[in-house]
């Protein structure tokens, strides 16, 4: 039996002459992240990859595919993935391998139709002749089953393209979204919280490639809670591929925040050094956006005035991909993804150490800015960016950890 994996496009299909780059980019993601399994081949053509297993048993080759399956369903710019029987293109030949490869599926099912995509018009039999002739001898194999076009428990797809036919069953659906690093680099600011790993998740979908910055404030803040947003981004590399990290010493700059402004002003005044830190490691690594995990009214610091204070120190365009999000959608999502284990841990952030007791919820930028004049932190702001250490997390080796 020779068995692949077909993987459609989604949107990308629709993106013109830039269609190009884009499948490179998707392929160079799907072979990344199934080199660490096996080898396999890869050819495109008509919106589809096709993936096959270079093995020398269908046993071997069948554990290939099972492996790569749940990969792929993590890959953004894949709509559908189904796995698929090869044939020649010859009717006879399809029929006498699809019969027995359809075991599985049609003998848990009642109703089941076939569809045929004839993109090889020089095929010698029509589309319906295709459906209702094979359908016809799956009845004949299968006679507990009865045809139902409009909601059959099994849909049996036919594709006869350029060089063979393919036989399958079972259409899953893709991640979706476009292939991570079509729309260029952006830089995440990741607490260890619920919130900031599903923004990465939400804007990798969207083809960009996350870098990550974390701001840590020992000894408030312990190892422990570093390595908890560690972990986060090892949990995230099947999403959004490797991911470079930075963990940024803030401690000093959140001393002289307590020690020189007005408490009313700590959280805003964080936030805003935060996002110029972020601004200046985001130019330094090609990074075109910053992404945060705020949600419009979550917390005193993301209401509309407290955003466009800290908005008015950022350099580069600042996307919220959970603004309009409510927790519960939000949690969703993390458990999903399954950062939201990790992201309930109980350990301290640097917010958390320094907050305010009655923060004010509609600070004005002249007012912070002047609050925040009260000492120079231009000096501490270029320390902080000269002594971020920086990491990779890499898929494969977040596997080799078991994630
Ligand atoms: P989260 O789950 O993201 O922690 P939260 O409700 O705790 O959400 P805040 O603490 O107000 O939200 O932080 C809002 C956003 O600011 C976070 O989503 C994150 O993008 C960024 N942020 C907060 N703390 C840090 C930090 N220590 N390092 C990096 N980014 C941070
Ligand atoms: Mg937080």
């Amino acid at each position: 039996m020779r068995e692949i994996i077909l993987v459609k496009y989604g949107e990308m299909a629709l993106k013109g002459q830039n269609r190009s780059t884009f499948e490179d980019v998707l392929l160079r993601n799907i072979r990344y992240r199934l080199k660490q399994i096996g080898k396999f081949s890869y050819a495109k053509a008509q919106s589809t990859i096709y993936i096959t297993p270079e093995s020398g048993s269908d046993e071997s080759a069948g554990e290939l595919l099972d492996a790569a399956m749940p990969r792929l369903k993590k890959i953004f710019g894949i709509a559908a993935l189904s796995k698929a029987l090869t044939c020649e293109k010859d009717f006879a030949d399809i029929t006498e391998r699809a019969v027995p490869y359809l075991e599985d599926a049609l003998s848990h099912a009642k109703t089941f139709k076939v569809e045929a995509k004839r993109s090889d018009k020089a095929f010698p039999m029509k589309s319906p002749q295709i459906c209702a002739e094979l359908g016809g001898i799956l009845l004949e194999h299968y006679p507990h089953l009865s045809v139902n076009v409009n909601e059959p428990d099994v849909t049996v797809t036919v594709e006869i393209r350029d060089t063979n036919a393919y036989v399958h069953a079972a259409r899953e659906k893709g991640a979706g979204g476009l292939p991570v690093g079509t729309a260029g680099n952006a830089m995440l600011l990741l607490s260890g919280g619920i919130d900031s790993p599903v923004a990465a998740y939400m804007m990798a979908k969207r083809g960009l490639r996350i870098t990550a910055c974390h701001f840590a404030s020992p000894p408030y803040t312990s190892e422990r809670a570093r390595l908890k947003v560690e972990q986060l981004c090892e949990k995230l590399t099947p999403w959004c591929g490797s991911i470079a990290f930075y963990c940024v010493p803030f401690t000093e700059i959140q001393e002289q925040i307590q020690r020189n402004c007005p408490e009313e002003y700590f959280t805003i005044i964080m936030r805003r050094l935060m996002m110029e830190i972020a601004c200046r490691l985001a130019e330094r690594d090609d990074c075109g956006a910053i992404v945060t995990g705020e949600s419009l009214g979550q917390v005193a610091s993301q209401t509309l005035p407290a955003l466009a204070c800290t908005d008015a120190v950022a350099t580069m365009p600042v996307l919220r991909p959970l603004i309009g999000m409510d927790k519960v959608e939000i949690v969703d999502l993390a458990r999903k993804i399954d950062t939201f284990d990790i992201s309930i841990q109980p350990y301290e952030d640097c917010c958390t150490v320094f907050t305010p007791r009655h923060p004010k919820l509609r600070p004005h930028p002249e007012d912070v800015a002047a609050a925040q004049a009260e000492f120079d932190f231009a000096p501490l702001v270029d320390e902080a960016v000269l002594h971020a250490e920086k990491k990779i997390f890499a898929q494969h080796i977040s596997e080799a950890n078991g994630f």
